[in-house]
């Protein structure tokens, strides 16, 4: 029996992880379940999955949900907090932790998650991108098991056979092609992406994710963030990353190796076959994803990013060249801006504005330790905020450099 803890788990990787949790009962267990406030999603999963502890965030939601399990004869133990939150990561009764937070508030509790030497199924893909190098030594000093669960990386990993030392190179590797489905904008001209509204942007013609997700895959910061996310996990270089958009969403990426061949993994746009591959490897178990139908596909098709219309994803290659704390502040600035967008104060293409500014006007360093990297975090968010609220006043911002 594998016990697994969610973080996360009222997100969509969440509810995905345990409807695949649901199809092996005999074999996986949700043994803690996390979120930021939604108690009554959480009270729902822990009817239907009797964990050994529940955490919420917001105080108030957790006495709420406390109050619910009791009433309903629940015995699942209920914390709140963000410090609760590396208790779930650490828990002794799981030996597998998916971390499904978004953005920069699954950092801790992913890191104390590869401390404890877990199986650690990474969704999280703004933890690596922040402290990539903290967490793949602290899965090499733990002895954890990490397993990329973003469905690019995760066909990488498959691609890739047998497996290496977390953030190594594999040998005979020529490079690596990472497909994006090129967002919900792939065809919209470049005059009327300044109004596009949110709900355009969440509208995902393939995925159905998060809203935040949602946006980056419509600017292609996704892209941009995954291609930070490949160097950490495989031990490559920017220069080693191609990245190619595939509409179809079917080809979920590609390794080439030195005698020119090329491995894909295929299959349907549905986040439960990573994920179950991620809970079973290195064996397979059933996802409840339905077959690949090539005949009904017919084509796949392939096309270079437009670096014009998407300039998210050039700042995001600019920040990986750069390295150091300099994706630190791109993700920061991206989530600030990304938050913006979605309350409708910031236009869709002044998400980039906004980044490339804070690119430009913090400086970035070494990341030497956790602190230099959650200092560049407060940084590049304090910077964003005011550069919003100048754009708000203004209605355009003249900062531009080096990630020009
Ligand atoms: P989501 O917004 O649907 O869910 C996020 C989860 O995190 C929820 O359970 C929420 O309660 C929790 N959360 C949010 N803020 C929190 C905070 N401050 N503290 C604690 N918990 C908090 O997001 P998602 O689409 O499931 O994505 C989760 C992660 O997985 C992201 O990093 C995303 O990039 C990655 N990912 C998602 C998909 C997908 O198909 N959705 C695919 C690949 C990678
Ligand atoms: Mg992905």
């Amino acid at each position: 029996m594998r016990g697994v803890t969610i973080l996360g788990s009222t997100g969509s990787v969440g509810v995905s992880t345990l409807d695949v949790i649901a199809r092996h009962r005999g074999e996986l267990r949700a043994v803690a379940l996390t979120a930021h406030s939604n108690e009554s999603c959480l009270f729902e999963q822990c009817r239907d999955h009797r964990p050994d502890l529940a955490v919420l965030i917001d105080p108030a939601a957790a006495e709420r949900l406390r109050e619910r399990l009791r009433a309903a004869g629940l015995a699942t133990r209920v914390l709140h907090g963000a410090k609760a939150l590396e208790e779930a990561a650490q828990l002794p009764g799981a030996d597998t932790v998916m971390a499904a937070i978004v953005g920069a508030a699954g950092l801790l509790p992913t890191l104390a998650a590869a401390q404890s030497g877990k199986r650690l199924l990474l969704a999280n893909k703004e933890a690596l991108v922040m402290a990539g190098n903290l967490l793949i030594e602290t899965v090499r000093a733990s002895g954890a098991q990490l397993i990329p669960v973003d469905s690019e990386h995760n066909a990488i990993f498959q691609c890739l056979g047998t497996p290496t030392v977390a953030g190594t190179r594999p040998q005979g590797l020529r490079r690596i092609v990472l497909t994006a489905s090129g967002g919900p904008f792939l065809n919209t001209p470049a005059e009327r992406l300044a109004r596009v509204t949110p709900a355009e942007a969440c509208a995902h013609p393939n995925w159905v994710m998060g809203r935040k997700i949602s946006v980056d895959s419509a600017t292609l910061m996704n892209k941009g963030l995954e291609l930070i996310e490949a160097c950490w996990l495989f031990g490559v270089t920017p220069d080693d990353v191609e990245i190619v958009v595939h509409p179809q969403s079917v080809v979920h990426s590609m390794v080439e190796y030195l005698d020119g061949s090329v491995l894909a993994q295929l299959g349907n746009p549905d986040m439960r076959t990573p994920i179950a591959h991620a809970l079973a490897w290195p064996e397979r178990r059933e996802s409840g994803v339905e077959s690949l139908d090539v005949v009904r596909l017919a084509r796949l098709t392939f096309e270079a990013p437009d670096l014009e219309r998407f300039p998210c994803l050039g700042l995001a290659q600019c920040a990986a060249r750069v390295g150091g704390t300099a994706p630190v502040l791109l993700n920061a600035a991206n989530e600030i801006a990304v938050e913006a967008f979605l309350d409708g104060r910031l236009n869709f293409t002044a998400i980039a504005v906004v980044i490339e500014g804070v690119l430009n006007r913090v400086a970035s360093g070494p990341v030497t330790s956790l602190n230099a990297v959650l200092e560049a975090d407060s940084a590049a968010r304090r910077a964003a905020v005011e550069s919003i609220a100048r754009l708000e006043g203004l209605a355009s911002d003249p900062v531009a450099g080096a990630c020009a």
